[in-house]
């Protein structure tokens, strides 16, 4: 949109005086960022409700994109961004004596996810707003985030985090559009005088579904989409004397908070209850919302997608099979053409325990009516699938099994698309975790590379970079970052790659700054920063690095004039606050950063920095600064990454096993300018099929490897204690099923390689701008628009390629 500075200021100051009945100096960086925020959904309001009313007229096919996590970040920036009015808003600020950049800091980032799968699901509502799709999320707001997280002697400690404290200026509260889920009870069938029957419900436990929605900008488009979140209440007429403190607590509960891990299932009845209350809201709300737009429902498979971000809203399947039957008379058979036609579901995980099942009897009783609607898929599946695959097959695959709801394959057998997240990943979905569906449906499956959103981690991350490639190559990229190939151009350019460089300096600086400030460690901006951040999990192999750290500080140890770059490793991750073994990791970097930092012989010349609290804002702080970008999961488990990713588009270089997208991401930069090791897919699963891995042979093999491992164990590093056996004990009497060790000897060997590369600066920012240039294909534009086009079956603006 347009505005001047000055039109900005005015209406500023007005927002201040509204909402405050005070001047701009009695105000807090806190007070500004709420009138800003109050400011900026004026300026988007019409937008907002423009896009509503058009999808409406226009009869758009809707995309609804469940999720039980969105890790949005910041707002205030992105939306100035997207609405075009950042450096105008900036400029006023300034005039105005205030610092945006300190206004925006004081932002906190949405609690609403934890890691990878939520921020993909963010990447993508930015991604479908600024191409036009008509996409919407529905998630659950929760109340307490993930924990905060901070070190106290050197463990882990988790803080509620509050972010709600102070408000959300971005969302809406839309109580007349509450919806009411049912819980438990009793259900039975009742015939009807047509012939029918209809479920009859008693004792149930009803909990109020209210809305939050918050507007989703597209980039320079007037798009505003919705995301819409729920939050539990008692109902109204429930809440009333009589209505037990117990009552109220277990409504409440549901939508308290997050669950802190998403890489296991979690068992717990809480999270069965989460799961339904989201999904049933949403379902009800989108087919509520359709029928103001449409008569009748008989339209509804080519008018609305219900897509599902990994398994747990699998039951939207069940839930749109109740409503179009229960309350809608339609049939089976016309129902289940509608919902396997409208569904579809992305995997992201190949680890069995992660996989979510649920006990059929507390399935039973807490839904109890979605429970019959199951146990008629799962008949249904039988019948029709046992003739031709033989009942081996269909026993292991049916929806119930085991005395289990088995969730993945109710979502395969309930949709009409499966799609892995990486081609490899894809491929192992065909081979091994989905084998069996895959010989049912092989038609279903298919693949859908993540991607990120580039407006984020490349334009508002890292400006400096940003303006420097608008210099060189104009500013279309920012539209469509696969014209960033046309840097390539500059590879010869000494004044660029100086300029690179010295952008790369900027940024590093800024992260010094942070870490100088706010851990009292003192780092040099010269040395290498080599950037491992991601949730801590033992197949993302963190101590796979800590190991090269040991062997560093072991040879300037031995040879305090060895030539070799300073480094710097820099670590943020949480860890799963029941996850044990994460934790004594966690607990072993920071004891031996605190060995490492205070050793006087090693002097600056390597630091280990571990920066509590790794979210999306420190993310967007400290990806820019990065050199080296540690991407070294054991080969099959990380089913993409997405951090490689924005790694990349920032001119890091990436030191990776071949796993997840790091194989496209080699690919795509080229061999030449990545640093791949390790044991491949295939290796791995050899090893496990043949049963041979044996982590000893390396450690009395390799005599380095040998030192380090003993470290843990015999007084070298003063700050652990127990920590240090558990994991050498997990490495060698375990026999470590994540190959640590086998991988150590050609993950060193890179190592080696990368450091005596840094020394040749111009070779290094070579590499660097080979990343960059080839970090477009990776644009989260770029994979909505493959969902959309195979998957939603859209017609969309889309972009140029
Ligand atoms: C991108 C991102 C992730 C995902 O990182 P991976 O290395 O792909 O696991 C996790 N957390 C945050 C805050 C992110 O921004």
């Amino acid at each position: 949109m347009k505005l001047t500075t000055a039109k900005f200021k005015q209406d500023f100051l007005a927002e201040i005086k509204t909402l405050y009945a005070t001047e701009l100096s009695d105000t807090s960086a806190l007070d500004q960022l709420l009138a800003l925020g109050h400011l900026v959904r004026r300026y988007d309001g019409p937008n907002w409700t423009k896009t509503s009313a058009r999808y409406c007229q226009q009869d758009q096919k809707q995309v609804y994109y469940f999720s039980i996590e969105f890790l949005p970040g910041r707002l205030l920036k992105s939306n100035l961004l997207n609405l075009q009015l950042l450096t105008t808003v900036r400029q006023g600020l300034t005039e105005l004596g205030l610092d945006f950049d300190k206004i925006s800091a004081t932002e906190p980032d949405p609690g609403l996810g934890n890691g990878g799968l939520g921020r993909l699901a963010a990447c993508y509502l930015d991604s479908m707003a600024s191409l036009g799709i008509a996409g919407h999320g529905n998630g659950i707001r929760y109340r307490y985030g993930l924990f905060k997280q901070v070190f106290m002697d050197g463990y882990q400690v988790e803080l509620p985090d509050d972010w709600l404290r102070n408000g959300n200026v971005w969302e809406i509260r839309r109580e007349n559009k509450a919806c009411l889920v049912h819980f438990g009870g009793q259900v039975w069938l009742k015939p009807t005088a047509e012939g029918q029957l209809t479920p009859v419900y008693t004792n149930t436990e009803d909990v109020l579904a209210v809305p939050y929605d918050t507007g989703i900008v597209g980039y320079h488009n007037d798009v505003t989409n919705t995301l819409r979140l729920w939050s539990a209440e008692l109902p109204p007429n429930a809440d009333q004397i009589g209505t037990s403190q117990a009552q109220r607590d277990r409504v409440d509960e549901i939508t308290k908070v997050l669950y802190p891990d998403d890489s296991n299932s979690a068992g717990q009845a809480l999270r069965l209850r989460q799961e339904y209350f989201f999904t049933s809201a949403g379902v009800q709300s989108i087919l509520r919302h359709y029928q103001r737009c449409h008569h009748g429902l008989k339209d509804l498979g080519q008018k609305i997608a219900l897509h599902i971000n990994d398994t747990h809203p699998t039951l939207v399947i069940p839930e749109l099979m109740r409503l179009l039957m229960d309350d809608h008379h339609d049939t089976w058979e016309q129902a289940w053409a509608l919902t396997t036609q409208i569904v579809s579901y992305t995997n992201h995980t190949v680890l069995q325990e992660a996989l979510e099942t649920w006990p059929i009897d507390l399935f039973k009783d807490l839904l109890p009516r979605i429970y019959q609607i199951v146990v008629e898929i799962d008949r249904r599946y039988r019948l029709t699938k046992t003739p031709l695959f033989g009942s081996e097959l269909v026993n292991r695959t049916a929806p119930l099994g085991d005395g289990q709801v088995r969730m993945a394959y109710l979502a395969v057998i309930g949709s009409h698309s499966v799609n892995g997240v990486a081609p490899l990943h894809t491929q192992l979905l065909k081979n091994d975790v989905l084998r069996d569906l895959y010989q049912v449906y092989p038609a279903r499956f298919n693949n859908k590379t993540n991607g990120i959103a580039m407006r984020r981690w490349l334009q508002l991350a890292n400006e400096p970079l940003s303006t420097l490639i608008d210099q060189h190559i104009g500013t279309k990229w920012r539209q469509q970052p696969q014209l960033l190939q046309r840097l390539i151009a500059e590879r010869e350019n000494p004044k660029f790659l100086a300029q690179l460089a010295a952008v790369k300096q900027q940024n590093k600086q800024a992260l010094a700054q942070y870490i100088q400030q706010n851990l009292g460690i003192t780092i040099r901006t010269d040395a290498i920063f080599d950037v491992q951040i991601k949730r801590l999990h033992a197949y993302k192999r963190q101590l796979l690095h800590v190991l090269e750290i040991l062997r560093e500080y072991v040879a300037l140890k031995a040879d305090p004039h060895l030539k070799a770059p300073p480094r710097v490793h820099i670590f943020g991750a949480k860890a799963a606050p029941s996850y044990h073994y994460a934790k004594a990791i966690i607990k072993l970097i920071n004891a031996v950063a605190e060995l490492v930092n205070h050793d006087p012989v090693i002097g600056d010349r390597l630091k280990v920095v571990f920066i509590p609290n790794y979210g999306v804002s420190l993310g967007e702080l400290i990806i820019p600064a990065a050199d080296v970008s540690e991407q070294i999961s054991t080969a099959s488990k990380e089913a993409s990454g997405t951090s490689n990713m924005k790694l990349m588009a920032n001119g890091a270089l990436s030191l990776a096993t071949y796993d997840g997208a790091n194989i496209d991401i080699i690919q795509a930069a080229g061999t030449a300018n990545e640093y791949p090791f390790g044991l491949t897919a295939q290796a791995v699963y050899d090893y496990y099929a043949r049963g041979d891995y044996r982590a000893n042979d390396y450690y009395q093999s390799n005599a380095e490897l040998k030192q380090v491992l003993d470290m843990l164990v015999d007084g070298s590093i003063p700050g652990i204690s127990t920590e240090g056996r558990e994991i050498y004990e997990s490495l060698l009497r375990y026999n470590d099923e994540f190959f640590v060790l086998a991988d150590y000897e050609s993950y060193v060997q890179q190592q080696q390689q990368l450091s005596r590369d840094f020394r040749d600066p111009v070779k290094w920012q070579q590499k660097s701008l080979a990343n960059i240039a080839a970090a477009g294909s990776f644009s989260a534009d770029l994979s909505v628009m493959r969902y959309a086009d195979d998957i939603w079956h859209l017609r969309h603006p889309g972009i140029q390629l």
